[in-house]
């Protein structure tokens, strides 16, 4: 069943999209570089979209809803934003069609029907955002504005990948407004921690939190905070970025307050999103050639149960006393699928399963019953045992927290074994030809050196680590002086 999964050795970006396609997360769709979310990658970004919900709301953040169209003149208000994105932007010219009247049963734009003023599809809702706070801030009394939105963003990329990079994609964007720099600041901050807590927790994925250079932060920025992640082939992945915006959106849209002595001026402001492209991470960092292998944690389905028997009055037998178990995991707060559907063979069954990367599977036969056992296994390391019927349900409680625990173990060594120091330009390359991984280096400081490395490596600055130890030390590639190891590598 396996076999139909590429192996990563054989090629890893095959294998990839073997997983997300075969695992059932997405499918193709008929629109260029856009997928299409299929239930049960749906039931997992609904899963991790819920507990990071309850992480904004419990850090006093709350939810509101922007248009899709930014028409052009707010886009362009912010430069510096508009230039970063402007290339990628999908725009609306016109608002109706008509029949054409050369083409039989053809449309085609009403020339008629052109818009006075273009209209953006959001990339980024900053704009748009920042438009509307002019009208809800004046005073102090106004702020900290702390909004959320969950919604879709277009960006016309150019090379697609299912979830790790799309031209539509689904994510979250926080927008917020204080009443001073430092404040803003301890909200960037505030929310790349709760992104890095989300992502270790329940994705069972260790990152780095660090911050971007210049040439790597978002358009409009003063600083990008970001999550980085290691996949399996050693490419890093940008999980999540928060970032400081200074006044720069406040000046571009003229939205001042008064302070309490009365006097004016502009509103510090943060915007933070993390997409679907988390859930191209989880597939990266912990599925093997079999499929899936997804953490408890936001699992759609925990807990599977299949039945193997011969018959009905078996097949009623063991699921009489497998009812009970069922309704003790559900009341333990697992979900739990007991599927004993006659159209495909345990066997099967098994291997779809794994395939789908559920975290637990019981198989109980007519035999087990007589002993009072059931055969567990778990999809993280694909150890099988003979467990007692007797608190079994709590045993599976615990089991979970063992996988989760283990995932993230697995991941976090193997992410640790592949952060490499160097000291010269030769090492750096071959580490980067012989390993992959973070490579920890030297760089002179200037935009200049960075791209000269991506040139000839194709390595990029991944962040400055947050916590950085200051080291005096040589710039691999030019030898002038630097303060800072950075951490250079690959990336998706
Ligand atoms: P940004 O607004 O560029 O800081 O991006 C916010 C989040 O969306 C980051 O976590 C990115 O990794 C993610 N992201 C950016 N572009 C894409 C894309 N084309 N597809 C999926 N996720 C993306």
């Amino acid at each position: 069943m396996s076999k139909e999964i590429t192996s990563r050795q054989q090629d890893y970006s095959q294998w990839y999209n073997d997983l997300v396609l075969k695992g059932e997360l997405a499918d193709y769709s008929a629109v260029r570089g856009c997928m299409v979310i299929k239930p049960y990658g749906f039931a997992l970004w609904e899963n991790m979209r819920d507990v990071l919900d309850r992480k904004f709301k419990d850090t006093g953040h709350v939810n509101a809803y922007f248009p899709l169209l930014v028409p052009k003149s707010l886009f362009e208000a912010e430069e510096k934003n508009a230039e970063g994105f402007a290339k990628e932007c999908a725009v609306v010219t016109h608002y109706r069609l008509k029949t054409d009247p050369e083409k039989h049963g053809k449309l085609m734009v009403d020339p008629e029907a052109r818009l006075e003023e273009e209209l953006i599809i959001r990339p980024t809702s900053e704009a748009i955002i920042w438009n509307t706070y002019k009208g809800w801030i004046q005073s102090y009394r106004d702020l900290p504005l702390l909004i959320n939105q969950w919604a879709n963003v277009m960006r016309w990329e150019m090379r697609t990948r299912l979830f790790l990079r799309t031209a539509e994609f689904l994510w979250q964007e926080g927008h917020t407004a204080h009443a001073t720099s430092e404040e803003a600041v301890a909200e960037t901050v505030q929310m790349l921690d709760v992104y890095a807590d989300f992502v270790e927790k329940y994705m069972a994925l260790p990152v780095i939190k660090g911050v971007k250079t210049e040439s790597e932060r978002f358009a409009g920025a003063v600083d990008t905070y970001c999550i980085e992640a290691l996949m399996q082939d050693g490419k890093a992945l940008q999980a999540g970025t928060s970032h400081f915006l200074g006044q720069n959106f406040a000046k571009a849209f003229d939205v001042k307050y008064s302070d309490k002595n009365n006097k004016l001026d502009y509103v510090w402001a943060t915007s933070w999103g993390v997409s679907t492209r988390l859930i191209g991470a989880l597939v990266m960092a912990h599925s093997d050639d079999d499929g899936l292998i997804l953490p408890p944690k936001i699992a759609p389905l925990q807990v599977v149960i299949v039945p193997i028997y011969k018959g009905d009055e078996q097949r009623g037998m063991i699921k009489e006393v497998m009812n009970p178990v069922v309704k003790m995991l559900k009341e333990l707060g697992i979900s739990v699928k007991y599927d004993d559907s006659d159209n495909s063979r345990p066997g099967w069954k098994f291997a779809e399963y794994e395939k789908k990367g559920v975290p637990v599977r019981i198989a109980v036969g007519a035999r087990d019953l007589e002993n009072n056992v059931v055969e567990v296994a778990r999809r993280d390391t694909k150890e099988k045992m003979s467990v007692s019927m007797e608190g079994i349900s709590y045993y599976i409680k615990t089991l979970l927290d063992e996988i989760q625990l283990n995932m993230f173990e697995k991941a976090r060594i193997y992410r640790d074994e592949h952060i490499t120091k160097v000291n010269t330009w030769n090492e750096f390359v071959n580490t980067l030809e012989t390993k992959a991984g973070f490579v920890s280096a030297h760089w002179d400081g200037t935009a200049e050196t960075e791209a000269a490395i991506k040139e000839k490596t194709k390595a990029t600055i991944r962040c400055i680590p947050l916590n950085n130890e200051q080291e005096s030390g040589k710039c691999i590639l030019t030898g002038n002086p630097s303060t800072q190891r950075v951490l250079f590598a690959q990336a998706y």
